[in-house]
């Protein structure tokens, strides 16, 4: 429980795709009062709105030019329902649509383009000017909040991580094998390892956390842990 006398902190939470670091954000966020923001639907978001346009598609390379242009035309935000959070594209809530594999498979390059990421950490930025804010991401505790009281990096076998992921698609109806789901959160994890802006990394700082073999009470305990003994330094 929060206690609202408390000072309000920033925390991050970066990771590998699939690394579980949404369920655990989403649950402290919950737990503690605080506003939840899962940075990855910000990208998703981009990258639908440029399937829907044309300006890029599953084995192709993006249209960069257009889609740097179209920036200004690309409102996203989110809506509150109950315990979900909603991502809206232009008013529209693509939540379910942001999901699927034909995203996935398109995002990495999307959000590797130098504009894209200026664009969207400079909302991220504004989304936690006062503080009391959990993101989830991948540049999160290096690039977005550098200066956050509490940072988790997330990891976990890439196999463990296909699993989980294709647990997720299949339970909603989504037609694809585990190989399928394999080759995307390694392709994923390559290009937002080695892009130049705001490439994925461990913050210096950031308490890392390998979540391979600890269920999900067990995260959620750990993470809300750490919370406190961060609250309690600040
Ligand atoms: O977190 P999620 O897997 O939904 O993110 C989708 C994609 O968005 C990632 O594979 C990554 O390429 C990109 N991303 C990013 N920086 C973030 C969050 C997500 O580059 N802060």
């Amino acid at each position: 429980m929060n206690n609202s006398t408390e000072r309000k902190i920033t925390i991050a939470i970066d990771g590998y795709s699939s690394s579980g670091k949404s369920t655990m954000a989403r649950a402290l966020a919950s737990a503690i009062g605080y506003r939840y923001i899962d940075s990855g639907a910000m990208y998703r978001a981009v990258t639908l709105w440029a399937m829907r346009n044309g300006l890029v598609a599953p084995g192709s390379e993006p249209d960069v030019e257009r889609i740097v242009e179209g920036l200004p035309l690309i409102d996203i935000d989110f809506l509150v329902d109950g315990q979900r959070q909603l991502t809206t594209l232009n008013g529209e809530v693509v939540e379910n649509e942001i999901r699927s594999l034909e995203v996935s498979n398109c995002v990495s390059p999307i959000a590797a383009i130098p504009q894209v990421r200026h664009a969207m950490v400079a909302m991220q930025k504004a989304m936690g000017r006062s503080k009391g804010i959990v993101m989830d991401g991948r540049d999160i505790g290096t690039v977005v909040f550098p200066d956050a009281e509490m940072k988790v990096f997330c990891d976990a076998s890439a196999e463990q991580r296909a699993s989980r992921r294709f647990k997720e698609l299949t339970d909603k109806g989504a037609q694809v094998t585990y190989q399928e789901v394999l080759d995307n959160v390694k392709t994923r994890d390559h290009i937002d390892e080695t892009r130049s802006e705001g490439p994925l990394r461990c913050a210096d700082d950031a308490v890392r956390l390998d979540n391979s073999d600890m269920s999900i009470e067990e995260q959620n305990r750990w993470l809300l842990d750490l919370y406190h003994q961060r609250v309690s330094q600040s």
